[in-house]
């Protein structure tokens, strides 16, 4: 057994290459190539990268959305598909995923009440009346009202929506997170509050972060240590204060140089 959270080993994805009926074969897309990586307990780890280059592919395999062509992925020190076969509650209480689009990511025609309630009857196997004190808890930790229960996601904004996403995550109790983008769909100023809710979660908690995001600014304020991103492979890993202030690959170097809210000793 490990300490680390996640290990991820020679991680590979090809999508498409298959043959069509008619004209040309598929093109192939290798979107992770052959990419190793630690999150360590307690650790908030980011992926940053540009559109295309692959994160999101590597967050939904880690999390069981998209199977790998070849690699392995260990959760708390077990094989996640060996884990993921034994049940969503074995997996779901380990790691949880976070969406871009909040509001998207609420089933549009279920109250935050039923929204909750699932992964806590589902993973925990909680029953009346302790759901319903585990939801005010849920919702004290994210700073919403209780009268939040009973709408509907439509009836939020995209922070209080993300929010609302980030305590269904919490409901499974699981200890590991994949933020992918959580903040990229929100104001500037609504971004700064989620981050802040995000690191006060974190200590409460005890959770370790995965974060994807495309923003050099949100990655400094939040993270721990840095896996940059470039055409599916990792091309430098860091410790955040290092990264920004000394990027030496020059892909990294070009991303730091760009990212205007940065300060570049
Ligand atoms: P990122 O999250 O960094 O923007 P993605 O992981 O979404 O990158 O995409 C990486 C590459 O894989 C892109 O070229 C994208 O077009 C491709 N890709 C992602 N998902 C699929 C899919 N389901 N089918 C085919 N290609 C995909
Ligand atoms: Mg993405």
């Amino acid at each position: 057994m490990s300490a680390a959270a996640v290990q991820i080993r020679e991680l590979t994805k090809t999508f498409g290459g298959g043959r069509r009926l008619f004209g040309a074969p598929h093109h192939e897309v290798k979107a992770v190539k052959s990419v190793s990586l630690d999150l360590a307990k307690g650790e908030t780890l980011a992926i940053v990268g540009e559109s295309g280059s692959g994160k999101s592919t590597l967050a939904r395999m880690l999390v069981g959305l998209e199977e790998p062509t070849s690699g392995s992925m260990l959760i708390a020190g077990q094989d996640s598909t060996a884990l993921r076969r034994s049940g969503p509650k074995a997996f779901g209480k380990r790691i949880q995923y976070v969406f871009q689009d909040p509001v998207a990511s609420l089933n549009p025609r279920k109250t935050i009440r039923d929204i909750l309630a699932t992964p806590m009857a589902l993973l925990c196997g909680y029953e009346e009346p302790r759901r319903r004190l585990r939801m005010k808890e849920l919702l004290d930790a994210v700073q919403m009202p209780e009268d939040t229960l009973d709408r509907y996601p439509h009836e939020f904004s995209g922070g209080q929506a993300q929010r609302i996403a980030i305590a269904r995550a919490l409901a499974a109790e699981a200890e590991i997170l994949v933020l992918d983008e959580p903040v990229s769909a929100l104001d500037v100023s609504v971004q700064a509050q989620v981050l802040l809710l995000l690191r006060d979660l974190k200590t409460r908690f005890d959770l370790s972060y995965l974060f994807i995001s495309h923003d050099l600014a949100v990655v400094e304020a939040i993270s721990d240590r840095v896996a940059v991103m470039y055409f599916g492979e990792f091309v430098e890993t860091a410790p955040a204060s290092r990264l920004f202030a000394n990027p030496e690959h020059a892909y990294t170097q070009r991303l730091v140089a760009s990212a205007p809210r940065i300060r570049k000793a």
